[in-house]
């Protein structure tokens, strides 16, 4: 079975080198650069981690900034790689959704290749998931081209961490009743919206969304694997590791503690996210 890794973060070598520059424009940036937690991982390392965990091929995404001009040399940057890499990258572009040239990217991220749309900061890009007015010519183009955007979203409970943000289910939720036709995933579990599909009503109108395991073994315990799978949302949920802030190991250790079956355990490692894939092809 060949793994997919449905979400990894590649930066180019000029961010961290001009990491100080950036910073001072970019809080965001800033903040999560900053953390003791971050890592830096180039395209060429992400191969490498890849081919050391046994992964196939990775959702690819750089870093979403508030700055359009910056999101169009991170695009540049990820299909370069991604074209270097023989399919191995899967690449989704970065926009400014608040920016009126987030359109014009995204159709150019498109027409270079790009699977989707992501992973999008609402909190670090200043706009928010329940905010329709700002999102509505975004989606739109996605849904034209039939492709997805993904968001970072948070538990809005628990523990504070860089970069954790207020979007949670709520906001995601409002998200899919205002855009019912677009294919999202929503980061780190979505916050929880993965719990309310056994909800009838909720599992309708999410019925648009995937939610991805990013940092799942710094926030939740392996069962909770289990608990997606029994609320009905184990068609929807993504194996993502985050990396280079966390390796597939550790997603590995968490995987065998769950009660999952093999066929369960393909589809979170792998066949939903080809499922996803081919949706947007
Ligand atoms: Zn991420």
């Amino acid at each position: 079975m060949e793994i997919i890794d449905s979400h990894v973060h590649i930066y180019p070598e000029f961010l961290k080198k001009e990491r100080e520059k950036i910073a001072a424009r970019e809080p965001w940036f800033d903040m999560l650069t900053s953390s003791r937690f971050h890592k830096w991982g180039t395209s060429r390392e992400l191969i490498e981690a890849m081919d050391a965990s046994g992964i196939g091929r990775s959702f690819a995404t750089t870093f979403a900034f508030r700055d359009t001009a910056l999101c169009r040399e991170m695009n540049d940057h990820l299909f370069e790689a991604a074209k270097n890499c023989g399919g191995r990258i899967v690449p989704l572009a970065v926009v400014s959704p608040a920016s009126p040239d987030a359109v014009r990217e995204a159709e150019r991220a498109f027409d270079l290749g790009a699977a989707g749309i992501g992973e999008l900061f609402p909190d670090g890009q200043g706009f928010a998931l329940d905010d329709a007015r700002t999102l509505r010519a975004l989606c739109e183009v996605c849904r034209e081209r039939g492709k997805f955007i993904m968001f970072h979203t948070a538990e809005q409970a628990g523990h504070s961490y860089a970069g954790k943000g207020t979007s949670g289910a709520r906001e995601a939720a409002a998200f899919c009743r205002d855009f019912p036709l677009v294919r999202v995933v929503f980061a780190h579990f979505g916050g929880g919206l993965w719990a309310f599909s056994a909800m009838p009503e909720m599992k309708l109108l999410a019925a648009n969304a995937y939610f991805d395991t990013a940092a799942w073994p710094w926030l939740y315990e392996p069962r909770v694997m289990d608990a997606v799978f029994a609320a009905g949302a184990g068609e929807r949920i993504l194996f993502g590791s985050d990396w280079p802030l966390l390796k597939f190991e550790r997603y590995k250790e968490h995987i065998e503690r769950t009660g999952l079956s093999s066929a369960e355990k393909a589809a979170l490692l792998a066949g939903n996210a080809e499922k996803l894939l081919a949706l947007c092809g």
